[in-house]
């Protein structure tokens, strides 16, 4: 029998530890972490996401701000943005929402945002301190995989680690996470990708499988062993006609044939997903503290 890792469950919880800690500071007359977020255009998801941090910062008491700039923005107006909310001392973290238009250059935006302040963790400083087991923001999908599998307790220890995929926003950080030498961590990892041959060979000796390819059912029953762990990253919006929306969620991982066969899984929806935000807000109260940067 398995264990449902609930994210959204676990996620209200940080949630609820945060707001507390935030009212904590307040009644010693400090000031609330601030976030601040820039937007650029009227991309759909893009806004929506934005909304959602913003709901997030009010539900637990932070400040926040968005700033919100025409889609033909040029790139130095944008860089001045950052370098302004760079300087403000009100501003404990700040978040540029990506993918930005295509004649807008994003890793220049990502490196002019201070690292102390980029609690998103994309900066090279912060991707260089973490590889190296510095203290880093962490950035949030990476982040809040961690925190499930420490709440969970999920033994990691000398396990064989598989993640899918190598994206610099969740495969490769959180191969190097699990690889680090402390808990949760000390995993031998094997990081797979679209070039791997016979992936199978690797998911099936694996103790825990990190899947985060993006393609909707992917790792089956018959590729895993029993007792794995399944941390299911994918998110793939299916036509269904059997939703009101007409779309329906996928994750990376055929839960149906899986789930049998494990120790701990994530759903999708309400795994990793909702863990994302409260690790973003996890990020900007470290920030406000000065626990990473001191
Ligand atoms: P990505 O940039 O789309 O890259 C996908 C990775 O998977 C690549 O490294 C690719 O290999 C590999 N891959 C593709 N097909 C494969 C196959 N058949 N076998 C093995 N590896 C394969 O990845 P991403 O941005 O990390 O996103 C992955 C999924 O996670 C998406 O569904 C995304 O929506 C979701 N996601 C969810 C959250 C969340 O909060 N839950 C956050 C971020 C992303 P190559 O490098 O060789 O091309």
């Amino acid at each position: 029998m398995y264990t449902l890792i609930d994210g959204k469950k676990t996620s209200a919880e940080i949630r609820e530890e945060i707001r507390r800690e935030v009212a904590e500071i307040r009644r010693q007359g400090g000031k609330a972490p601030h976030l601040a977020a820039i937007l650029v255009g009227h991309d759909g998801a893009s806004e929506t996401y934005v909304a959602a941090k913003e709901k997030a910062c009010r539900e637990v008491g932070f400040d926040s701000t968005v700033i919100r700039l025409e889609e033909d923005v040029t790139q130095e107006e944008l860089l001045d943005h950052v370098r302004h909310i760079n300087e403000d001392p009100a501003v404990d973290g700040l978040i540029v929402q990506l993918p930005l238009p295509a004649h807008l250059d994003e890793q220049q935006v990502i490196e002019t945002i201070r690292p102390e302040k980029d609690v998103d963790g994309f900066h090279p400083v912060n991707v260089g301190r973490m590889t190296i087991g510095l203290p880093a923001f962490i950035s949030a999908t990476p982040a809040g995989i961690l925190e499930l599998l420490r709440r969970y307790k999920v033994e990691t220890g000398g396990k064989h680690c598989v993640v899918i995929g190598r994206s610099n926003i969740v495969g490769k950080p959180v191969s190097i996470l699990l690889s680090r030498k402390e808990e949760p961590g000390n995993c031998t990892v094997t990081l797979c990708h679209s070039r791997t041959h016979d992936l199978t060979a690797f998911t099936r000796q694996a103790d825990i499988i990190i899947a985060a390819l993006g393609k909707a059912r992917f790792l089956t029953g018959e590729m895993v062993k029993e007792g794995v762990t399944v941390i299911d990253v994918g998110i793939t919006r299916v036509r269904s006609d059997k939703t009101r929306s007409g779309w329906k969620l996928y994750g990376d991982v055929d839960f149906e044939t899986v789930a049998p066969k494990s120790r701990f899984i994530t759903p999708v929806p309400g795994g990793v997903g909702p863990m994302t935000i409260v690790s973003l807000l996890r990020n900007t109260l470290l920030s406000a503290q000065k626990v990473i940067y001191p």
